[in-house]
Protein backbone atom coordinates (compact mmCIF):
# COMPACT_ATOMS: atom_id res chain seq x y z
CA UNK A 1 0.00 0.00 0.00
CA UNK A 2 1.21 3.03 -0.85
CA UNK A 3 1.61 6.04 1.85
CA UNK A 4 0.38 9.44 0.76
CA UNK A 5 2.01 12.24 0.78
CA UNK A 6 0.49 13.23 4.38
CA UNK A 7 0.28 10.00 5.86
CA UNK A 8 -2.64 9.42 4.24
CA UNK A 9 -3.65 6.23 2.23
CA UNK A 10 -4.47 6.14 -1.51
CA UNK A 11 -6.08 3.12 -1.31
CA UNK A 12 -7.53 3.60 2.03
CA UNK A 13 -11.53 3.12 2.02
CA UNK A 14 -14.04 6.16 2.40
CA UNK A 15 -15.66 3.96 4.66
CA UNK A 16 -12.22 4.10 6.77
CA UNK A 17 -11.78 7.62 6.93
CA UNK A 18 -13.57 8.32 9.88
CA UNK A 19 -11.93 6.49 11.82
CA UNK A 20 -8.52 8.10 11.20
CA UNK A 21 -7.00 9.88 14.06
CA UNK A 22 -7.37 13.73 14.65
CA UNK A 23 -3.96 14.60 13.09
CA UNK A 24 -1.88 12.39 10.26
CA UNK A 25 1.66 11.81 10.80
CA UNK A 26 4.07 13.66 8.53
CA UNK A 27 5.52 11.29 6.20
CA UNK A 28 6.40 13.72 3.32
CA UNK A 29 9.88 12.89 2.33
CA UNK A 30 10.16 16.39 0.99
CA UNK A 31 8.34 18.60 3.52
CA UNK A 32 9.98 21.81 2.81
CA UNK A 33 8.57 22.29 -0.32
CA UNK A 34 5.45 24.36 -0.45
CA UNK A 35 1.88 22.11 -0.10
CA UNK A 36 -0.50 24.55 -1.69
CA UNK A 37 -4.34 23.84 -1.58
CA UNK A 38 -6.32 25.39 -4.55
CA UNK A 39 -10.01 25.55 -4.01
CA UNK A 40 -11.90 26.29 -7.31
CA UNK A 41 -15.38 26.90 -7.28
CA UNK A 42 -18.41 29.36 -8.84
CA UNK A 43 -18.77 31.23 -5.73
CA UNK A 44 -21.59 32.45 -6.33
CA UNK A 45 -22.32 32.77 -3.09
CA UNK A 46 -19.17 30.88 -1.05
CA UNK A 47 -20.46 29.42 1.91
CA UNK A 48 -19.79 27.74 4.73
CA UNK A 49 -19.42 24.21 2.86
CA UNK A 50 -16.72 25.40 1.12
CA UNK A 51 -14.71 26.99 3.96
CA UNK A 52 -15.27 23.88 5.87
CA UNK A 53 -13.65 21.70 2.98
CA UNK A 54 -10.76 23.78 2.75
CA UNK A 55 -10.16 24.21 6.44
CA UNK A 56 -10.17 20.41 6.60
CA UNK A 57 -8.31 19.96 3.70
CA UNK A 58 -5.65 22.61 5.35
CA UNK A 59 -5.42 21.06 8.20
CA UNK A 60 -5.60 17.37 7.21
CA UNK A 61 -2.87 17.66 4.31
CA UNK A 62 -0.80 19.96 6.74
CA UNK A 63 -1.35 22.68 3.66
CA UNK A 64 0.22 26.26 3.93
CA UNK A 65 -2.20 27.93 2.28
CA UNK A 66 -5.33 27.69 0.60
CA UNK A 67 -5.64 29.78 -2.59
CA UNK A 68 -9.66 30.37 -3.05
CA UNK A 69 -10.07 30.89 -7.15
CA UNK A 70 -13.09 31.99 -8.11
CA UNK A 71 -14.05 31.18 -11.52
CA UNK A 72 -14.34 34.10 -14.33
CA UNK A 73 -16.33 31.76 -16.58
CA UNK A 74 -16.74 28.20 -15.46
CA UNK A 75 -16.71 26.07 -18.35
CA UNK A 76 -19.65 23.99 -16.86
CA UNK A 77 -22.24 26.08 -16.07
CA UNK A 78 -22.47 27.15 -19.57
CA UNK A 79 -26.14 28.30 -20.30
CA UNK A 80 -26.46 28.93 -16.38
CA UNK A 81 -26.64 33.19 -15.49
CA UNK A 82 -24.10 33.92 -13.04
CA UNK A 83 -23.50 36.81 -11.30
CA UNK A 84 -21.05 39.06 -12.20
CA UNK A 85 -17.29 38.15 -11.23
CA UNK A 86 -16.25 40.81 -9.03
CA UNK A 87 -19.24 40.18 -6.69
CA UNK A 88 -17.75 36.87 -6.28
CA UNK A 89 -15.12 37.34 -6.16
CA UNK A 90 -15.40 40.22 -3.61
CA UNK A 91 -17.53 37.61 -1.53
CA UNK A 92 -14.83 35.03 -1.52
CA UNK A 93 -12.61 38.16 -0.31
CA UNK A 94 -14.77 38.39 2.26
CA UNK A 95 -15.55 35.14 3.29
CA UNK A 96 -11.84 33.76 3.61
CA UNK A 97 -10.26 37.61 5.41
CA UNK A 98 -10.12 35.52 9.32
CA UNK A 99 -8.01 32.70 7.91
CA UNK A 100 -4.24 33.24 7.73
CA UNK A 101 -4.20 30.00 5.58
CA UNK A 102 -6.30 31.48 3.21
CA UNK A 103 -6.17 34.01 0.45
CA UNK A 104 -7.99 35.04 -2.77
CA UNK A 105 -6.51 34.80 -6.49
CA UNK A 106 -8.10 36.92 -9.25
CA UNK A 107 -6.25 34.55 -11.50
CA UNK A 108 -9.81 33.00 -13.30
CA UNK A 109 -11.32 36.34 -12.67
CA UNK A 110 -9.11 38.22 -15.09
CA UNK A 111 -8.39 35.27 -17.44
CA UNK A 112 -10.34 36.21 -20.59
CA UNK A 113 -12.48 33.08 -21.99
CA UNK A 114 -13.85 29.74 -19.80
CA UNK A 115 -11.50 29.23 -16.38
CA UNK A 116 -9.96 26.17 -17.09
CA UNK A 117 -8.23 24.52 -13.92
CA UNK A 118 -5.09 23.10 -16.09
CA UNK A 119 -4.03 26.85 -17.04
CA UNK A 120 -4.57 28.11 -13.29
CA UNK A 121 -2.52 25.27 -12.39
CA UNK A 122 0.36 26.16 -14.49
CA UNK A 123 0.43 29.76 -13.57
CA UNK A 124 0.40 28.60 -10.05
CA UNK A 125 3.69 26.59 -11.01
CA UNK A 126 5.33 29.37 -12.92
CA UNK A 127 4.33 31.51 -9.84
CA UNK A 128 5.34 29.45 -6.78
CA UNK A 129 8.22 27.27 -8.26
CA UNK A 130 7.87 23.78 -10.17
CA UNK A 131 8.48 21.66 -7.06
CA UNK A 132 6.00 23.36 -5.13
CA UNK A 133 3.37 20.97 -4.78
CA UNK A 134 -0.41 21.99 -5.70
CA UNK A 135 -3.60 20.10 -4.12
CA UNK A 136 -6.88 20.61 -5.72
CA UNK A 137 -9.63 20.39 -3.55
CA UNK A 138 -13.43 19.61 -4.83
CA UNK A 139 -16.56 18.29 -3.51
CA UNK A 140 -18.05 14.42 -4.17
CA UNK A 141 -20.12 16.15 -6.97
CA UNK A 142 -16.74 17.68 -8.56
CA UNK A 143 -14.54 15.03 -8.36
CA UNK A 144 -17.17 12.98 -10.24
CA UNK A 145 -17.00 15.16 -13.26
CA UNK A 146 -13.79 15.46 -13.46
CA UNK A 147 -12.59 13.53 -16.39
CA UNK A 148 -15.04 15.76 -18.42
CA UNK A 149 -12.58 18.96 -17.36
CA UNK A 150 -10.36 20.45 -19.77
CA UNK A 151 -7.52 18.11 -20.79
CA UNK A 152 -7.90 15.44 -17.40
CA UNK A 153 -4.95 13.39 -18.72
CA UNK A 154 -2.75 16.64 -17.85
CA UNK A 155 -4.46 18.42 -15.22
CA UNK A 156 -3.59 14.78 -13.24
CA UNK A 157 0.03 15.08 -13.63
CA UNK A 158 -0.21 18.57 -12.15
CA UNK A 159 -1.82 18.01 -9.12
CA UNK A 160 -3.16 15.55 -6.55
CA UNK A 161 -6.56 16.24 -5.76
CA UNK A 162 -8.31 16.17 -2.19
CA UNK A 163 -12.45 14.89 -2.36
CA UNK A 164 -14.22 16.04 -0.30
CA UNK A 165 -17.38 14.04 1.26
CA UNK A 166 -20.62 15.86 0.67
CA UNK A 167 -23.85 15.35 1.41
CA UNK A 168 -26.07 13.37 -1.06
CA UNK A 169 -22.79 12.53 -3.46
CA UNK A 170 -21.37 9.32 -2.72
CA UNK A 171 -17.64 9.17 -2.66
CA UNK A 172 -17.71 5.24 -2.72
CA UNK A 173 -18.83 5.96 -6.82
CA UNK A 174 -15.71 7.54 -7.57
CA UNK A 175 -13.84 4.72 -6.84
CA UNK A 176 -16.10 2.80 -9.20
CA UNK A 177 -16.38 4.93 -12.02
CA UNK A 178 -12.69 6.58 -12.26
CA UNK A 179 -9.90 4.72 -13.89
CA UNK A 180 -7.50 3.44 -11.71
CA UNK A 181 -5.07 5.43 -13.27
CA UNK A 182 -7.04 8.65 -11.67
CA UNK A 183 -7.65 7.48 -8.89
CA UNK A 184 -4.19 7.21 -7.67
CA UNK A 185 -4.01 11.42 -7.87
CA UNK A 186 -7.20 11.59 -5.55
CA UNK A 187 -7.27 11.71 -1.63
CA UNK A 188 -10.25 11.02 0.16
CA UNK A 189 -11.33 13.28 2.76
CA UNK A 190 -14.36 13.16 4.77
CA UNK A 191 -15.59 16.59 6.05
CA UNK A 192 -18.38 17.37 8.54
CA UNK A 193 -21.69 17.31 6.30
CA UNK A 194 -22.69 20.37 5.11
CA UNK A 195 -26.26 20.27 3.20
CA UNK A 196 -26.67 23.19 1.02
CA UNK A 197 -25.41 24.54 -2.22
CA UNK A 198 -24.92 28.18 -3.77
CA UNK A 199 -27.97 27.07 -5.46
CA UNK A 200 -30.15 27.13 -2.83
CA UNK A 201 -28.77 29.64 -1.25
CA UNK A 202 -29.84 32.18 -4.40
CA UNK A 203 -33.22 30.54 -3.51
CA UNK A 204 -33.45 31.19 -0.30
CA UNK A 205 -32.47 34.66 -0.75
CA UNK A 206 -34.87 35.10 -3.53
CA UNK A 207 -37.20 33.59 -1.54
CA UNK A 208 -36.69 36.49 1.75
CA UNK A 209 -35.53 33.21 3.54
CA UNK A 210 -33.08 33.48 5.90
CA UNK A 211 -29.08 32.50 4.65
CA UNK A 212 -27.67 34.04 8.28
CA UNK A 213 -25.03 31.17 9.45
CA UNK A 214 -24.88 29.60 5.77
CA UNK A 215 -22.60 32.19 4.68
CA UNK A 216 -20.28 34.16 7.24
CA UNK A 217 -22.04 37.21 8.22
CA UNK A 218 -19.63 39.82 5.77
CA UNK A 219 -20.95 37.95 3.00
CA UNK A 220 -24.74 38.21 4.19
CA UNK A 221 -23.92 41.75 4.51
CA UNK A 222 -22.15 42.41 1.41
CA UNK A 223 -25.28 40.23 -0.78
CA UNK A 224 -28.13 42.92 1.22
CA UNK A 225 -26.00 45.97 0.25
CA UNK A 226 -25.37 44.99 -3.27
CA UNK A 227 -29.21 43.74 -3.85
CA UNK A 228 -27.82 40.40 -5.01
CA UNK A 229 -30.13 37.52 -5.67
CA UNK A 230 -33.09 39.12 -5.14
CA UNK A 231 -36.57 38.01 -7.09
CA UNK A 232 -37.28 40.98 -8.90
CA UNK A 233 -33.81 41.17 -10.99
P1 LIG B 1 -23.88 25.59 -7.28
O1 LIG B 1 -25.13 25.09 -6.61
O2 LIG B 1 -24.03 26.96 -7.89
O3 LIG B 1 -23.24 24.59 -8.22
P2 LIG B 1 -22.04 24.82 -5.17
O4 LIG B 1 -22.56 24.95 -3.77
O5 LIG B 1 -22.00 23.46 -5.77
O6 LIG B 1 -22.83 25.85 -6.10
P3 LIG B 1 -19.57 25.49 -6.40
O7 LIG B 1 -19.00 26.86 -6.49
O8 LIG B 1 -20.20 24.88 -7.60
O9 LIG B 1 -20.63 25.49 -5.19
O10 LIG B 1 -18.52 24.46 -5.81
C1 LIG B 1 -17.16 24.66 -5.64
C2 LIG B 1 -16.57 23.41 -5.00
O11 LIG B 1 -17.06 23.25 -3.68
C3 LIG B 1 -16.94 22.11 -5.74
O12 LIG B 1 -15.79 21.27 -5.74
C4 LIG B 1 -18.05 21.52 -4.88
O13 LIG B 1 -18.09 20.12 -4.98
C5 LIG B 1 -17.63 21.96 -3.49
N1 LIG B 1 -18.77 22.11 -2.58
C6 LIG B 1 -19.76 23.02 -2.68
N2 LIG B 1 -20.64 22.91 -1.68
C7 LIG B 1 -20.22 21.88 -0.91
C8 LIG B 1 -20.71 21.26 0.30
N3 LIG B 1 -21.83 21.68 0.86
N4 LIG B 1 -20.00 20.22 0.81
C9 LIG B 1 -18.86 19.80 0.21
N5 LIG B 1 -18.33 20.33 -0.93
C10 LIG B 1 -19.00 21.38 -1.48
MG1 LIG C 1 -21.64 23.23 -7.84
Amino acid sequence: MEVGLRGESREEGVESMASQGPRPQTLDPRPETLAIGVMGGTFDPIHIGHLIIAEEARYRFQLDRVIFVPAGIPPHKPDEPITDREHRYQMTVLATQDNPAFETSRIEVERPGPSYTVDTLMEFKRIYGEETRLFFITGADAILEILTWHQPERLRFMCKFIAATRPGYNLGEVKRKLPKAYLEHIFFLEVPGVHISSTELRSRAAAGMPIKYLVPAAVEDYIIQNHLYRAEK
